[in-house]
C-alpha cells in the first residue's frame, strides 16, 4: 500500500486503496506521505478522516511513532473549524454586556468559568475546555468570521485563531475532517477559502466521503435559527435583553418586531401547505411527496415569500442605526445585519429551488417543540466533484476498508458515484485469519422482512436470545430501524437483567461515546445500535465476540434525498435497486460485520438474520464482499 500511495502521490493520480482490518492502512499512507512531505516542503498535504477517534488515533499514536522513526521536523497540524476558537475580544464585550445579553443566571456562570478558561487555555479551542457551556454562550464568545476586527483587533496579537491560522500556514501535513474539508470546498466556489492551498489529499474513511460531501454542499435552514437570531437581538422574554436593549435603536427595534410576525406568518403557511398535502403519499401532481416528518418539496414558491424582503430591511435598519458606534459594537451589529440578510437569501433559494440538481424538502425536527427545517441537498456530486477535486491536477488517494463491493463490479459503484473518471485501485485483504477466527450464521428458514415483517421481528428476537446466550453477552446488535431496537430493547431488558448481561440501548441519553466506554469495561454487555455503531467502532478482546446483524441495510428510497437519488439512477436508465440500493447496503453490511475481528486474537461469531443473503438473487453480491468466515446455514456447517 505504501508503494502505491508513494507512486501516486509522485504521479498526481487519483488512487483507490482499500485495505481490510489490520492491514495497517493508516502507516501505508504516512509514511510515503512523511517522505513526499520531506522532499517538497512548501505547499501542504491534507489528511483528511470522518470520525474524530481516527483523528485522535493519527494524532496521539500512529503520528507520533512516526516522528520518532523518521527524525525529521515535520509540523504537522491538526485543522480545526474557526467557530472552534475563542474571539478574546468578543469574550471581552460579551462580559462588559453580560447584563444585557444574558438571561440566566446559569449562563452567566458558564460565561464566567469561560473567562476563566481562557486565561490558561493552551490553543483556545473549545476542544481544550473540560466542560461544555451552551450554545448560546459560546456563540456570543466564539471567532466568527463576520464579527472579527482583523488587524485592528486589539487582541489580534495574541488571538487564538489567528495563531492557529500561523501554524497551518507552516504546516507540512494538515489533519482534517471531511466536513471541513467539503466546507472549503463549497466556499472554494465563491472565492474563498478555510484551508490554505495543499498538493494532495488522503480521505481516510473513504466511504464517507459522498455523504459528507452531500451535506457540506447543501443546506438545512432550521426554523429555530430565525428565533435565534431575533433572540440574541432582543429576547422576547420579561426583562429587555439582547444587542438592542435599552435606550434608542428605534427603528431597527420597529423592524424586529415586524420581521418576527412575517417569520411566524412564514412558517403558519408553510404548515397549512404541509397540512393539505398531509395525505400526498406518493402523489407527484400535488407537488408535494411526504414521509412521516419529511415532505418533498417538487414546485418551485410553494407559499409567499414575505421574509426576504423584511430581513433585509432588519438588516438596513441595524447597520443605520449602529453607524456611530464604536467600532467594537458596531461590529456585532453589523454581524447580526449579515446573518439576518443571510436567512432571508436563504429562504428565497429554497422557495424558487435556485439549486439546480438538489432535492428541496421540509422535514420535522426536535423532542419538544416540533420546529421546521428548510433543506436542500445535491442529488448527484459527482460532476461536482468531478470538476472541483478530480480533475484538479492533484494526487488523491481514498481508503477504507470498504470501498470495493467485491466480485466483478469492485470500485465500480465508488467510482460513479464521486465522478473519478480514472483511477489507480488496489484491494488488500486482512491479514487476520477469518476462517479460524469467526463463525457466521445464516438464515433460510427465518420468515422474509420485506414480506412478513411482524413473523420476521418475532423469529429474530429468539434467535437474538439464543445466540446472545451462545456467546453469553459481548454482543453488538446492529439494526436498520429505530422502532425495531427499541421493541428488542423492552423485551431484553429484564431477560439481560436475569442473566447478569448489562445492556446499552442507543437513544436512552447515554453518549455513543459513553455506551462504548462501558459496554468496554463491562465485557459481557449487550448493545443495540443503529446507524453509528456499524462503523468506526473498534472493540477489541473479550469485550465483543459477536455481532448480530437484525436486517441487511438499505436505504429505503422513501426519505427524499435517498428518493431524488434512486430516481436519478433511473432515469440515466440505470437500476435504483442494483445500481445504488445494492452496493450502498453491501459497504454497509461489510461495515457492520467489521466490528467483530479487530485483531488477530480476536475470535467470535457473526450472525446475519435476514434470510434475503441466502433466498434472493442478490445476496450473492453481499456474501462475495465478506471475509470468509466458517459458515453454518440453519446451523448446518457448510463445506470450505
Ligand atoms: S482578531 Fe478577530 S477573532 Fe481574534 S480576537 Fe480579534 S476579533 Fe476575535
Amino acid at each position: 500500500m505504501a508503494k502505491a500511495v508513494d507512486d501516486a502521490l509522485a504521479s498526481g493520480v487519483t488512487l483507490l486503496a482499500e485495505a481490510g482490518t489490520g492491514v495497517g492502512k493508516s502507516f501505508g499512507y504516512l509514511i510515503p506521505v512523511f517522505l513526499s512531505a520531506l522532499n517538497k516542503k512548501r505547499t501542504p498535504i491534507v489528511i483528511s478522516t470522518h470520525t474524530i477517534s481516527l483523528q485522535e488515533q493519527l494524532l496521539l499514536k500512529d503520528i507520533p511513532t512516526l516522528q520518532k522513526i523518521i527524525p525529521y521536523p515535520l509540523k504537522v497540524v491538526l485543522v480545526k473549524g474557526r467557530g472552534n476558537y475563542i474571539s478574546l475580544r468578543r469574550l471581552r464585550v460579551a462580559q462588559i454586556k453580560a447584563p444585557t445579553l444574558i438571561q440566566s443566571d446559569e449562563f452567566h456562570d458558564q460565561l464566567y468559568k469561560v473567562n476563566r478558561w481562557s486565561l490558561d487555555t493552551v490553543d483556545g479551542s473549545r476542544s481544550d475546555m473540560d466542560f461544555e457551556p451552551d450554545g448560546m454562550v459560546w456563540d456570543l464568545v466564539q471567532s466568527d468570521s463576520s464579527n472579527c476586527m482583523g488587524r485592528s483587533c486589539k487582541d489580534h496579537q495574541r488571538c487564538y485563531y489567528y495563531q492557529a491560522r500561523r501554524t497551518i500556514a507552516n504546516a507540512d501535513i494538515l489533519v482534517v475532517n471531511h466536513a471541513l474539508f467539503f466546507a472549503d470546498l463549497s466556499v472554494r466556489g465563491k472565492g474563498s477559502s478555510l484551508l490554505p492551498d495543499y498538493r494532495a489529499v488522503i480521505f481516510d474513511e473513504g466511504h464517507m466521503v459522498e455523504d459528507v460531501a452531500i451535506d457540506q454542499l447543501g443546506d438545512r435552514l432550521s426554523q429555530g435559527a430565525f428565533h435565534y437570531l431575533f433572540e440574541r437581538l432582543a429576547s422576547s422574554g420579561k426583562k429587555e435583553r439582547g444587542l438592542l436593549a435599552g435606550e434608542g435603536f428605534f427603528e431597527a427595534k420597529q423592524q424586529l418586531h415586524s420581521a418576527r410576525a412575517e417569520v411566524d406568518l412564514f412558517f403558519l403557511n408553510i404548515q397549512n401547505w404541509m397540512n393539505s398535502h398531509s395525505g400526498a403519499g406518493s402523489d407527484r401532481s400535488s407537488g408535494a411527496v411526504r414521509d412521516a416528518g419529511h415532505f418533498r418539496v417538487l414546485e418551485k414558491n410553494i407559499v409567499n415569500n414575505n421574509i426576504t424582503d423584511a430581513l433585509a430591511e432588519l438588516s438596513k435598519k441595524l447597520e443605520d442605526e449602529s453607524a456611530d458606534l464604536p467600532d467594537e459594537e458596531k461590529i456585532e451589529f453589523q454581524s447580526m445585519a449579515d446573518k439576518a440578510a443571510d436567512l432571508g437569501v436563504r429562504v428565497r433559494e429554497w422557495l424558487e429551488q435556485q439549486h439546480k440538481g438538489n432535492v428541496f424538502w421540509l422535514e420535522l425536527a426536535g423532542k419538544r417543540a416540533l420546529r421546521l427545517n428548510m433543506c436542500r441537498a445535491p442529488v448527484d456530486v459527482s460532476a461536482i466533484l468531478k470538476e472541483q477535486l478530480f480533475s484538479k491536477d492533484i494526487p488523491i488517494i481514498l481508503t477504507s476498508a470498504t470501498l470495493s463491493t467485491g466480485g466483478k463490479e469492485g470500485f465500480k459503484a465508488i467510482k460513479e458515484r464521486l465522478g473519478i473518471a480514472k483511477a489507480g485501485e488496489l484491494g488488500l485483504e486482512s491479514p487476520f485469519d477469518y476462517y479460524n477466527q469467526s463463525e457466521m450464521y445464516l438464515f433460510k428458514k427465518i420468515p422474509d422482512p420485506a414480506t412478513q415483517p411482524r413473523e420476521f421481528e418475532e423469529a429474530s428476537l429468539a434467535m437474538i436470545c439464543k445466540f446472545l446466550e451462545k456467546s453469553q453477552g459481548s454482543a453488538f446488535v446492529l439494526f436498520t430501524s429505530y422502532q425495531f431496537l427499541q421493541r428488542t430493547g423492552k423485551v431484553l431488558e429484564s431477560w439481560c437483567q436475569q442473566r447478569g448481561f448489562p445492556l446499552f440501548v442507543q437513544g436512552q441519553g447515554m453518549t455513543r461515546n459513553r455506551m462504548l466506554d462501558e459496554f468496554r469495561a463491562s465485557k459481557n454487555g449487550v448493545l443495540l445500535g443503529v446507524d453509528s455503531f456499524w462503523q468506526g467502532v473498534d472493540v477489541q478482546g473479550e469485550a465483543l465476540s459477536n455481532v448480530i446483524i437484525t436486517r441487511l441495510p438499505f436505504i429505503v428510497p422513501d426519505l427524499p434525498l435517498a428518493q431524488a437519488r434512486h430516481e436519478a439512477v433511473q432515469e440515466k436508465g440505470g437500476n435504483g435497486f442494483y445500481d445504488l440500493q445494492i452496493p450502498q447496503a453491501v459497504l454497509k453490511l461489510k461495515q457492520g460485520v467489521g466490528r467483530l475481528i479487530r485483531s488477530s486474537t480476536d475470535k467470535g461469531i457473526i450472525v446475519i438474520l435476514d434470510p434475503r443473503i441466502l433466498t434472493k438473487g442478490y445476496g450473492k453480491r453481499f456474501l462475495q464482499a465478506l471475509p470468509k468466515s466458517r459458515l453454518f446455514v440453519d446451523g448446518v456447517e457448510q463445506p470450505a
